[in-house]
């Protein structure tokens, strides 16, 4: 059987996360989520008090730290500089930061060449905000996940309820709103559909029924392309 690269992309919360655990699951490959990178580096520049317009001392500390993404048999675990620290990159300080952090093209190339390490052997399915731009334009498989703000908020509340955190679902949906706005209308590599990726609108679609389309479309490509013998 070939090993596709699977890049998902889209705006927070529109349901990357839940989608390519599961895809990745369902077809035995590994889910790479790089929105953790970059909550990792952010936890670190808030733990060293780095103000986050100090590009250079964030490039120099995206440089030195090490991330690894640790499976394990119910979750994806987030390690930096061998700490689990998982939970600490959702805590909203990290959520409003992490943005700011990311927005540098030097702290980018450190993850990207990580993200490209990883999916070199293929058969991975990567999620953020630049996979199938940027990271991976040559993916065999683009999807662009969109879902309506207040459905999207509504998700992040339910998350943020299981973590124990209670929050208000209108002051979640400007949250998302304002990051969408500085991820979309950075320089580097901003969040953006690529021409060749397939959207997804989630707003009215069940977490079973969207990882269904994403896992019929791979299986289609692995098909074709054990036909084609390439
Ligand atoms: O996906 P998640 O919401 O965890 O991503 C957190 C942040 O990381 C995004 O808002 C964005 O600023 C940044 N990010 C990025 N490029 C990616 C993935 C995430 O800039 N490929």
């Amino acid at each position: 059987m070939r090993k596709i690269v699977i890049a998902i992309d889209g705006p927070a919360a529109s349901g990357k996360s839940t989608t390519a655990k599961y895809v990745a699951e369902r077809l035995g490959y590994l889910h790479i989520d790089t929105g953790a990178m970059y909550r990792a580096i952010t936890l670190r520049v808030l733990e060293e008090g780095i103000p986050l317009d100090d590009e250079k001392r964030i490039r120099e500390l995206a440089e030195r730290c090490e991330i690894q993404l640790v499976r394990t048999p119910d979750s994806l675990r987030v390690y930096l500089d061998g700490r689990d620290v998982t939970k600490e990159i959702r805590t909203p300080a990290v959520t409003r930061a992490v943005s700011a952090v990311s927005s540098y093209q030097a702290v980018r190339d450190v993850l990207v060449r990580e993200q490209r390490r990883m999916a070199a052997e293929g058969g991975v399915v990567l999620e953020g905000r630049d996979i199938g731009t940027t990271v991976l334009p040559q993916a065999d498989l683009k999807v662009f996940m969109v879902a309506g703000v207040r459905e999207r908020a509504r998700r992040r509340r339910k998350e943020l309820e299981q973590l124990g955190v209670q929050t208000d679902e209108v002051m979640l949906a400007k949250e998302l709103e304002e990051r969408d706005r500085l991820d979309a209308t950075r320089t580097a590599s901003p969040l953006q559909k690529a021409p060749d990726a397939v959207e997804l609108d989630t707003s009215n679609l069940t977490i079973e029924q969207q990882v269904e389309i994403v896992v019929r479309m791979a299986k289609e490509i692995i098909h074709n392309k054990n036909e084609r013998n390439d």
